[in-house]
């Protein structure tokens, strides 16, 4: 019997075959940039007020990519095709390195600005990257890592350029560079020679070359370079558009999420560019900067993560400051609960005059969709509360039952999500094992959530079939944590998995262990005081989202299969049984 295949409900929309710099930045006419004036406000630093025009980020972008082409230090190392890391914690920077490095038709991949030396190594090793581009804050991280890699000193000065938080920062006389700078190019340096008179083009059949390697876990295992090409973003940025508010004049956006996640990197700064939509760039997420930033900047639109919403809903900054221009919030990267986005509506509305409307929806997508799939329509946000929205147009979804796509999940009943169409990536780098156990021969990506899809053919995310942990939005691969762990001396075996954390709108990750010497570990207090000091010793070993603050809990075996596959599911229970008791 052939499959059930649920095509979009929107007619499919002809997607432009160019590069994303062309998409962004190609003149329609005199004085206008992708489509608007280039006078028009692009990015604005949340912090210092200070901002960047369409016309001046495609300027800086193509100098940059110059720099990159021409500087001596930099020429051999950033050729087409290579691959650059990108570093840093948000700024306005941040847009301009981007897109000059696609510009000059490298391949970027981002890291989150919190990775340890260790994490970064990895990354840094499988995606081939030679050139780091690293904001001053994360330059001895960086030089942790590529001594950890026995590159020498000197080569290592070679391979990092400096960002400034600010477009102002120059290494000038004002600014005080700190003692890891010293010596090393600067963003300045490679902005001053010219610009290049052209972007590197990928139209055609080139637009299906590989640009962005954000990493993910996938359904199992550790982190692995996710491999995005020009289509799958032109494509993106294309089908997005049907279940996005029409914007009003004054909207202006506030930008939070971290750049380096393909969340941000396509909705917070590609987007924007193409819907005209001047945009706050807040450095990273923190309560009252971010209510702060909406009463000042009369932010409207906002890309968010449940633990937004819990600040909104309860935080004494959202009744301090006046949030009444925030009309559209689209949350994802996590399930989000009904109840909490009632809550938020409740208490922003109570303020406003009535009759007026501030619309909450959910968006869902993974790293390998680039990412959004499917987002609700702000017609339909409390008609469809809960929901993920339909699927956007151009895509096609199963629902499927088993592992191999043979049985489809009855209508109305949860099956596994599987998506196809232009979005999906083009594959895991270098990892063809997990390339094909993620991408059917036909083109299926499995995504590792389980859906509903109900008779108007919006979808609910009812459960996750995968290992993965979300944290506040943040990906937590428990393979990663485990590999960690067993290199404690007293670990002999380890399983990490999520704990929902209902207050706060997360999971947490929580490890169970085996003691190597179980006679050390005999009495309760023994094993609360080992799990203390393990959750401790890794808080110095990975970034602080990947903390185990679900817990440590020493057991006398890891449940597994005949096949030592570990059994998460049971280890979920135990945890609820644990809360229960607790
Ligand atoms: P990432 O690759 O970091 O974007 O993570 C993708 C995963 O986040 C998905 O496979 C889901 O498990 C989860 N996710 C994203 N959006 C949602 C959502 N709206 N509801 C539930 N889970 C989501």
């Amino acid at each position: 019997m052939s499959p059930t295949i649920y095509a979009s409900s929107y007619p499919s929309i002809p997607l432009p075959q160019t590069s994303i710099f062309t998409r962004l930045f190609a003149s329609q006419g005199p004085g206008d940039v992708g489509g608007f004036p280039g006078t028009a406000t692009a990015f604005i630093d949340a912090a210092s007020g200070s901002s960047i025009t369409r016309a001046e980020l495609r300027h800086l972008s193509l100098s940059f990519a110059h720099g990159l082409r021409t500087h001596p230090a930099t020429r051999p190392l950033a050729k087409r095709g290579d691959t650059v890391l990108i570093y840093s914690p948000n700024s306005l920077a941040w847009p301009v390195v981007l897109f000059g490095s696609v510009a000059a038709g490298l391949r970027c991949t981002t890291a989150n600005s919190a990775y340890t030396s260790a994490e970064l190594a990895h990354q840094y090793t499988d995606s081939g990257a030679r050139l780091v581009i690293a904001a001053e804050a994360g330059l001895a991280t960086v030089r942790a890592m590529l001594a950890l890699l026995g590159i020498s000193k000197q080569e290592a000065d070679r391979r990092i350029i400096v960002l400034g938080r600010d477009l102002r920062w120059a290494g000038g006389p004002s600014v005080k560079r700190s003692p890891e700078a010293v010596g090393l190019l600067t963003m300045e340096d490679l902005l001053k020679g010219g610009q290049l008179d052209q972007e590197e083009r990928f139209d055609g059949a080139l637009c299906n070359e590989t640009t962005y390697l954000c990493y993910s876990s996938g359904t199992t295992g550790k982190p692995k370079g996710v491999e995005t090409t020009h289509l799958n973003i032109v494509g993106l940025l294309a089908i997005i558009l049907v279940n996005f508010p029409a914007l009003q004049p004054h909207d202006v956006m506030l930008g939070i999420l971290p750049f380096y996640h393909i969340y941000a990197l396509t909705q917070v700064l590609h987007l924007p560019l193409v819907l005209g939509l001047p945009t706050v760039v807040q450095t990273r997420f923190e309560p009252v900067e971010f209510c702060a930033n909406i009463e000042k900047y009369k932010a409207s639109i906002s890309l968010i993560v449940p633990p937004i919403l819990v600040v909104l809903a309860r935080h004494p900054a959202a009744e301090k400051y006046d949030l009444s221009t925030l009309r559209y919030m689209c949350s994802g990267a996590a399930p989000l609960g009904k109840d909490l986005v009632r809550q938020v509506k409740q208490r922003l509305l109570k303020k406003r005059t009535p009759g007026d409307d501030l619309v909450i929806v959910q968006g869902y997508g993974l790293t390998e969709t680039s990412p959004t799939t499917h987002i609700l329509a702000p017609a339909d946000c409390d008609r469809k509360m809960g929901s993920i929205g339909p699927l956007l147009p151009n895509l096609e979804a199963r629902l499927v039952d088993d592992d191999d796509g043979n049985v489809d999940a009855e209508e109305g009943k949860p099956g596994e999500l599987w998506v196809r169409g232009p979005t999906v990536m083009k594959g895991y780098l270098n990892n063809p094992t997990a390339t094909e156990n993620s991408i059917t021969p036909d083109g299926w990506f499995k995504t590792g959530d389980v859906a509903i899809r109900d008779k108007e053919g919006h979808y609910y995310i009812v459960d996750r079939r995968k290992e993965l942990i979300k944290y506040k939005g943040f990906p937590v691969p428990p393979a990663e944590l485990e590999s960690v762990l067993l290199t404690h001396p007293d670990i002999a075996d380890t399983a990490v998995i999520g704990v929902e954390d209902i207050e706060e709108a997360t999971e947490l990750p929580r490890a169970y262990v085996v003691h190597a010497h179980p006679e050390r570990v005999g009495t309760e207090e023994a094993k609360a005081l080992f799990a203390m000091s393990v959750a401790k010793w890794m808080e110095t070993r990975v970034a602080r989202h990947k903390f185990l603050r679900g817990g440590v809990a020493v057991i006398d075996a890891i449940p597994k299969s005949a096949a030592g596959k570990i059994l998460r599911r049971e280890l979920r229970d135990r945890a609820k049984q644990e809360q229960g008791a607790s």
